[in-house]
């Protein structure tokens, strides 16, 4: 794939609204665009990629006020990781962290008072003053982690990559404005088996054993993500390693070394599961976001019984499947179901 890469989008040069449809490849360190009387060679630092945001249409800015504007959102979103907005995750992560640390380091009195009164608590305070952008830099190191030791990248034809995609992105549309968190839908092949999970940050990874045990019915997938979604809303990713390392992110805040405490990222979120209030949390979420999507909950109960009989060959703590659905989480989206 490196090098072949090229994209359509619309070029605005600033001044006019004037869309010039151009095609985008990028060459060493530049960007260049060409067609429809456009002729530029970017280099590709003074590029600002867009944040990733749900969904919708991908702005990036150029120098002068340029902007390029493009449609097909996961297109754009690969292409400009082949650019190296995907590359530099490590070098954000030391940047964003140097920040981070330095609103950490005005919690450290606070949370080591609150540690007093129980983790959970100090957990929740450090939560809610940590800025998002955190999220991010630490879902990105769980996702090469992950990556690197249970996942490859996914079979799926891109077709049916794009249906599940269009199927969810018309599950959150059908979502109340601004009730949805930002996230993005990574596909992979995993040692996991048929499984789901989220990260830090919004990234939702689905396998595509998960897919085909479904039968690839969006339905039951959007059910799933809906239940992910919930844990991203809810940061329990974060919450969980805050939880988990509240004695770390002390130590660490006070040298000011964020890269031991990284370190422990992969190992947290693949080994500690989420707490039994935290996966009732996303099951409601999962119930709300189906019925405003016109989705039968009882999809969740067929979900949980077929999942129950196929396993991977490797577990991940944080994954919807690592946990086979009990009784009483069977007879809640049962009971779900019954209330429509
Ligand atoms: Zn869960």
């Amino acid at each position: 794939m490196p090098g072949a890469l090229q994209i359509d989008a619309d070029f605005f040069d600033g001044r006019s609204a004037h869309a010039h449809r151009v095609r985008l490849r990028r060459d060493g360190d530049a960007l260049v665009i060409t067609g429809d009387g456009v002729e530029q060679r970017v280099p590709l630092a003074a590029v600002r990629w867009p944040e990733r945001t749900r969904h919708g249409v991908r702005v990036a800015e150029l120098a002068g006020g340029a902007s390029l504007q493009a449609r097909d959102a996961a297109a754009f979103d690969a292409f400009a990781a082949h650019c190296g907005r995907g590359d530099s995750a490590v070098v954000r992560a030391q940047q964003s962290w140097r920040a981070v640390a330095a609103s950490l380091a005005a919690l450290v009195a606070l949370v080591a008072a609150l540690y007093v009164w129980g983790i959970p608590a100090a957990a929740h305070a450090a939560l809610s003053v940590l800025p998002e952008s955190a999220d991010e830099v630490v879902g990105d190191v769980a996702l090469r982690s992950i990556d690197a030791e249970l996942m490859k990248p996914s079979a799926l034809e891109p077709e049916e990559q794009q249906r599940v995609r269009d199927a969810f992105e018309r599950f959150v549309d059908a979502q109340p404005r601004g009730s949805i968190p930002a996230h993005r839908l990574e596909f992979r092949a995993s040692r996991i088996g048929p499984n789901a999970f989220a990260l830090p940050g919004g990234t939702i990874v689905l396998t595509d054993e998960l897919v085909k045990l479904v039968d690839g019915d969006t339905a039951v997938i959007n059910g799933v993500l809906g239940h992910e979604l919930g844990h991203v809303k809810q940061r329990d990713g974060m919450r969980m390693l805050l939880q988990a390392s509240a004695v770390g992110v002390l130590a660490s805040t006070l040298v000011g070394d964020f890269n031991s405490l990284l370190a422990t990222v992969p190992v947290v979120l693949g080994q500690s599961a989420y707490s039994r209030d935290a996966e009732r949390r996303a099951d409601a979420e999962s119930v709300a976001l189906m019925r405003a999507a016109g989705i039968s909950p009882a999809v969740m109960v067929t979900f949980f019984e077929k999942i129950a009989k196929e396993q991977g060959e490797h577990r991940l703590g944080i994954a919807i499947a690592s946990h086979p659905a009990d009784a009483e989480r069977i007879r809640y989206f049962q009971d779900a179901a019954a209330q429509r």
